[in-house]
């Protein structure tokens, strides 16, 4: 059994009980549990606030976690990160108030910064050699200034937008962060197959994101040409149809690539092309 630690609410609870879904691991979101059992995986769900998830994964009372890489910074414990998983992204910045006159991390000598990530920013002042007061807050960060707590903040942004309707102007950016999924680090070899096979799963979901599968019919003669054009995964596969002289070609294809291949088999005589979605690939 597995004990995956997820966030019980919030902005990563839904993209991590998706990705869990797309593994075909059927979680029971009703949110009403702190422990969940999934029927058909041998793994059950932990539901927690973010900020406790790299703890509880590094101290074993889970043994895997899905939580912000900004946390697991933070919070400097001992967990290995496994893998990123492509959702959650944003930055942790430093912020001042937008009509304050910016040129370099100078400005900040002697400035009282807030922010909830007291850690990550005191040894990025550290590596920079500045001397700033750090102002450790809870939350509602973006207000510190206008309400005279301190002179800038260190706080995420996703769009920004939260900072221009306070009045603040982004001038660094700190740390990139995104979902991340971590494993304690001493995972016994029965946890450790299970996390193999959940992220050979994940892999396959991963494969198939934004990939389109391809059928048409094709004049024989342009088959060479129409399999230069869609190389596939080993090779794209040739059907004869019932009508002599036609072929079926079927193959995978990028969709940011898509249009492009349509036109140039359009113009090498392709007829009745269908595009077919794609849940999972495993090579
Ligand atoms: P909890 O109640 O679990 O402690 P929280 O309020 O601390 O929740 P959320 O706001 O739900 O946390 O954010 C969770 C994570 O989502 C953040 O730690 C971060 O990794 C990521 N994230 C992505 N975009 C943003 C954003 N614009 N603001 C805040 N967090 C974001
Ligand atoms: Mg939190």
């Amino acid at each position: 059994m597995l004990r995956i630690a997820i966030q019980n609410k919030g902005r990563l609870n839904e993209d991590s009980i998706r990705l869990l879904k797309e593994a075909g691991i059927a979680v029971d979101d009703s949110k009403r549990k702190f422990l969940a059992k999934v029927n058909d995986f041998p793994m059950e769900i932990l539901y927690l606030r973010d900020d406790d998830i790299p703890q509880t994964v590094a101290g074993g009372v889970a043994d895997v976690g899905i939580v912000g890489l900004n946390e697991v910074e933070e919070r400097g414990c001992n967990v290995d990160v496994v893998k990123h998983l492509g959702f959650g992204g944003c930055r942790i910045s430093l912020a001042v108030p937008k009509n304050d006159e910016y040129e370099s991390l100078d400005f900040f000598r002697g400035k009282r910064v807030a922010t909830s990530y007291p850690n990550i920013l005191s040894r990025f002042f550290e590596r920079n050699g500045i001397n700033a007061e750090i102002v450790t807050i809870a939350g509602s960060v973006e207000i510190a200034p206008a309400a005279g707590m301190s002179d800038a903040i260190f706080d995420i942004v996703s769009s920004g937008g939260t900072l221009v309707s306070n009045g603040l102007k982004e001038v660094e950016r700190v740390f990139a962060s995104e979902a991340v999924l971590i494993a304690n680090p001493s995972l016994s070899a029965e946890k450790k197959e299970i996390l193999d096979e959940f992220l050979f799963r994940f892999s396959a979901i991963e494969r198939g994101r934004g990939m389109k599968y391809l059928l048409m019919n094709v004049p024989s003669e342009a088959i060479d040409k129409a399999i230069k054009i869609l190389p596939a995964m080993r090779s794209p596969t040739v059907m004869p149809l019932a009508m002599d002289g036609w072929c079926s070609l079927h193959s995978v294809v990028n969709e940011k690539e898509m249009w492009e291949k349509i036109r140039q088999l359009k113009s090498i005589g392709a007829e009745g092309i269908l595009v077919l979605s794609l849940d999972k690939i495993v090579l």
